[in-house]
């Protein structure tokens, strides 16, 4: 007996290239069953076999997809930027050093607050459809401070980064060797049990590739995992630098050029694009199209954070990755959910397959196309995690 038959499906995306020959391996008039929270049926409505289940859900004809999985996050903060945000639509320009703000709002709230501002920023990214996510310390900016951050970022997801080197904090601005070796031993010491990644913020105002490739090192060293913020605010090094080291992703990647695209394409390090940071900096949206053509794994986050892209929300990273980088809707949907999941190196969310993890939504819509010819409007009805629905 399964536990769950999802039936009625009028368009089921899978991910599952062997399908339909497409990316998106589409299943139309589909069903698929679950057991213990994994796929362990997925086909066409005719095949589903009469047997027990314990629920049945209808999608009504509708269009059911793999949950978000949104692989770039900084959610463990306190305080906003609206004044900032509204300077910037004045015609401030936006750089690193805003976040020294909230590294103070951060480092004044009590755990009570940190954890409640990430609940509610879970909850809102989950009830738009993203059944995994990743989080970032990087408000904390000492020992203490990212510690506590990542304590809380693992209440959440087992995806948490430790980004120390988010930007050099005030107080050590005539010292940013001895921060970068803070970063190297006696911070990361304490937080490596609670990060499964290590990231830098590799631009102008931030760290150098020289300081990124030392906090890199010793990151790998402890155990953990890389991956870049790079290339957001001007061409440089970052792109290279996180294919040198291996990255499981460089993200942002507003800036990029022919040697970048060479270096991604000869590697395993998917190239992640944050819409929202240039929707919310007011930046010129980079040109995805010379990626794809040179068949690099691309994948769409939100970058929630509270200076550059405070918003969960992954359809309307879709709706802008169309209309503003050059994304097809299919591309689109895809690096949202798979591309995703392959920037956390995870094989059991991002599609729905035989043995994957049950996570989906139900949208209101026939077609997933809606996602981006539909802006701003909440198509996501239900979302289902390990076969249980959360919202
Ligand atoms: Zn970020």
């Amino acid at each position: 007996m399964s536990d769950l038959l999802v039936t009625d499906i009028g368009c089921l995306v899978t991910n599952e290239v062997t399908i339909d020959g497409t990316p998106l391996g589409v299943i139309y008039d589909a069903a698929f069953e679950v057991t213990a929270g994994k796929v362990s049926w997925i086909g066409s409505r005719s095949e589903v076999k009469a047997s027990d289940y314990q629920k049945i859900v209808s999608a009504n004809g509708k269009s059911v997809i793999p949950g978000f999985v949104d692989s770039h996050n900084h959610l463990v903060f306190a305080g906003d930027r609206a004044t900032e945000f509204s300077a910037r639509m004045q015609g401030q320009p936006y750089a690193a050093g805003g976040i020294n703000y909230t590294v103070e709002q951060t480092r004044s709230a009590s755990n009570e607050e940190l954890r409640k501002n990430t609940v509610a920023l879970v909850s809102e990214g989950l009830s738009s459809g993203t059944t995994t996510v990743e989080i970032k310390s990087g408000y904390g900016l000492s020992v203490a401070d990212e510690l506590r951050s990542l304590e809380i970022a693992r209440e959440f997801t087992e995806e948490t980064t430790f980004l120390g080197a988010h930007v050099m904090p005030t107080e050590f601005k005539s010292a940013p060797e001895d921060y970068v070796a803070m970063v190297c031993g006696p911070m990361l010491d304490a937080v490596a049990p609670h990060a499964k990644w290590i990231d830098v913020f590799c631009d102008r105002g931030a760290f150098s590739p020289n300081q990124t490739r030392q906090i890199l090192t010793a990151g790998i060293a402890k155990g953990l995992l890389p991956r870049l913020h790079a290339n957001q605010l001007e061409p440089g090094e970052g792109i290279q630098v996180g294919v040198e080291f291996g990255a499981a992703s460089v993200d942002h990647i507003s800036h990029f050029d022919d040697s970048d695209i060479a270096a991604l394409a000869n590697s395993n390090t998917v190239a992640t694009f944050l819409p929202g940071a240039e929707f919310s900096t007011r930046s010129k949206y980079p040109d995805a199209r010379p990626m794809f053509a040179a068949g690099i794994k691309v994948a769409i986050a939100s970058d929630c954070n509270p200076g550059s892209s405070y918003t969960t929300n992954m359809p309307l990273m879709i709706a802008l990755a169309v209309r503003e980088m050059f994304f097809t809707p299919e591309q689109a949907l895809w690096s949202a959910t798979k591309g995703g999941a392959l920037a956390l190196r995870r094989n059991d969310v991002g599609h729905l397959a035989v043995g994957a993890k049950a996570d989906f939504s139900i949208l209101s819509s026939t077609s997933y196309l809606h996602l981006a010819y539909r802006p701003g409007v909440n198509l996501v009805e239900q979302v289902w995690r390990n076969g249980n629905q959360v919202s």
